[in-house]
């Protein structure tokens, strides 16, 4: 059986597209499948439109989030609820076009672990944001080690994989986790396609916040450029020393103050950026060890109407 885990932010209307879209594709496809909604809190009728489907029909699981906690919580909920042998992460938005499920499925056949879904075109998406993504993945890729250009949550994760993701207990970047697992990887490229109904969830400055937060889940390395600014400043700062004193020495100590000034600006600013890094991983130390729930689940449904599990 396949999981279909669908995480939904105000996606009232995208709910019964995609069940719709998927389910057929599935059927059509003689695949079973499974459908976990998960609602990151929703503002709107989603849930309802959840509760509706769990009614109507077979093998639909919702869960209700007290309230939004973020997509990558939303998967993880999902991930912690699959009972197929593998399990697919796909937008409510239909932006991630379904029947490359059934690509991914079929590869997963052949004994693939992880089927990556990565983005050919990028759709429609304002100039500095795919900018920008491109400057984010280049960046993580390289501190982190592996290439993730163009990747995506949407991806098909065999039974192992789920199992070793729920059992991590950081709250990590599922795009990269992905990665980071290893197993046997395949790619299948899609092209994004314009949002079914409503808008992006996407504010420039969440996405912003976004990367920042998966660097730093990632890799250490701006600390490390703390540790290499810090060595720069430093010979700068023996070259400026010597030149001071030979400026005594030969008597013209009082000229320089502009040097001086100048110094004493770029370190305050160095050090206080480094503060700014070193203190922004504490915090995520600090965040970790609360060791709070990711999310919070206030109420689920799940199809009474059951299809037998067939393996
Ligand atoms: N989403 C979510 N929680 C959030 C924001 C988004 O579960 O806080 C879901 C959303 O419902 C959709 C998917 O994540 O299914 C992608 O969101 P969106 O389409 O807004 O992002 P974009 O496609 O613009 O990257
Ligand atoms: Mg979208």
């Amino acid at each position: 059986m396949l999981s279909v885990i669908i995480p939904a932010y105000n996606e009232e209307k995208c709910i019964e597209l995609a069940y719709g879209a998927i389910q057929s594709l599935l059927a059509e496809n003689e695949i079973e499948g499974e459908f976990i909604f998960v609602d990151d809190g929703s503002k709107d009728n989603t849930y309802e439109m959840i509760t509706r489907l769990s009614e109507e029909k077979e093998n639909v699981i919702g869960l209700h989030f007290s309230r939004n906690f973020g997509k990558e919580s939303a998967i993880s909920a999902g991930l912690a609820s699959v009972n197929g042998d593998c399990a697919v992460v796909i937008d409510c938005d239909l932006q991630h076009p379904p029947e490359k499920i059934i690509e991914m499925y079929r590869l997963w056949e052949q004994g693939y672990e992880i089927v990556e879904g990565i983005k050919k075109e990028r759709g429609q998406e304002k100039k500095m944001h795919s900018f920008g993504a491109k400057f984010f993945y280049s960046a993580i890729s390289r501190m982190a080690g592996f290439d993730m250009a163009n990747s995506s949550d949407f991806k098909l994760l065999d039974r192992k994989v789920v199992d070793v993701i729920n059992k991590m207990p950081e709250r990590g970047f599922f795009r990269a986790i992905s990665y980071w697992v290893g197993y046997n990887k395949a790619t299948v490229e899609y092209d994004v396609k314009e949002r079914v109904d409503g808008e992006s969830k996407w504010s420039t400055v969440g996405l912003i916040k976004y990367a920042v937060s998966n660097i730093s889940s990632f890799s250490t390395a701006p600390m490390q450029i703390v540790t290499a600014l810090g060595i720069v400043m430093l010979v700068i700062s023996v070259i400026f020393g010597v030149w001071a004193l030979i400026d005594k020495i030969i008597g013209r100590a009082l000229e320089g103050m502009t040097t001086v000034i100048i110094i004493t600006i770029f370190i305050g600013s160095i050090i206080m950026i480094s503060l700014g890094i070193i203190g922004y991983y504490i915090a995520r130390i600090y965040e970790e060890i609360k060791g709070r729930p990711r999310y919070i689940i206030s109420s689920s449904v799940r199809s009474t109407r059951k299809n037998p599990p067939a393996k």
